[in-house]
């Protein structure tokens, strides 16, 4: 089964995909984690992403459908695949149908901005792994460490109020079209995220199984 994750920035795709990619045993691939990497490791990509992401831009097309196109044609990803943050403009999509990969559902985690604004100021991710926690509604086992991986938690440079403002900007203008385009492929179904984190994963595992 092959899904994509949409949402705004903060919207919980990273998180669900998590609990999703456990219960199917297939791998969640957050575009945002490998771009985040390739900075840390000083890589080419890194290099030229790092000015967007900073700003609350999208780092450009080329750039991306590249990655992302050599990270699903990996043996991990052959029965299925998450893509939590892939596409996120309408050519990302448009370059995925002509690679020929067949998307089985799109699910679209729904959270209103107000909310998304509140819930950054928490938001802490794992250095080394990349895996997403908050330090009131998904907090470490121990402050400051990744449960998964024990290196360091941080708080993301983008995760700023000014950049999530740009970033929710972005979302609007250049993502949330995304919705119509699979709306009229018939893959699009939508869940709530604003409540709680488990109760969001109950209508994501739902909603995947029908
Ligand atoms: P979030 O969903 O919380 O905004 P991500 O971790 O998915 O964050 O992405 C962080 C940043 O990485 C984005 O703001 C953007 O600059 C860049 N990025 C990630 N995925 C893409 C993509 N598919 N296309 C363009 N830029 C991307
Ligand atoms: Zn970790």
């Amino acid at each position: 089964m092959n899904m994509i994750f949409l949402g705004a920035p903060g919207a919980g795709k990273g998180t669900q995909a998590e609990v999703v990619c456990k219960e199917l045993n297939i791998p969640a691939i957050s575009t945002g984690n490998m771009l985040r990497e390739a900075v840390a490791n000083g890589t080419e990509v890194g290099l030229k992403a790092k000015a967007f992401m900073d700003a609350g831009d999208l780092v450009p097309d080329e750039i991306i459908i590249g990655i992302l196109k050599d990270r699903i044609a990996q043996p991990d990803a052959k029965n299925g695949f998450i893509l939590d943050g892939f596409p996120r403009t309408v050519a990302q999509a448009e370059a995925l149908d002509s690679m020929g990969v067949q998307i089985d559902k799109v699910v679209e985690i729904n959270v209103a901005d107000e909310k998304i604004t509140a819930r950054m100021s928490g938001r802490r991710v794992c250095e080394k792994c990349g895996n997403s926690y908050h330090i009131e509604f998904k907090p470490t086992k121990v402050e400051g460490i990744c449960d998964a991986c024990g290196a360091k938690v941080v708080q993301r440079i983008d995760d700023k109020p000014e950049t999530v403002q740009a970033r929710l900007k972005t979302y609007h203008e250049k993502t949330a079209p995304l919705k119509d385009y699979y709306q009229s492929r018939g893959k699009l179904v939508t869940v709530e995220g604003q409540e709680e984190i488990a109760d969001t994963s109950k209508l994501v595992l739902a909603a995947i199984k029908n």
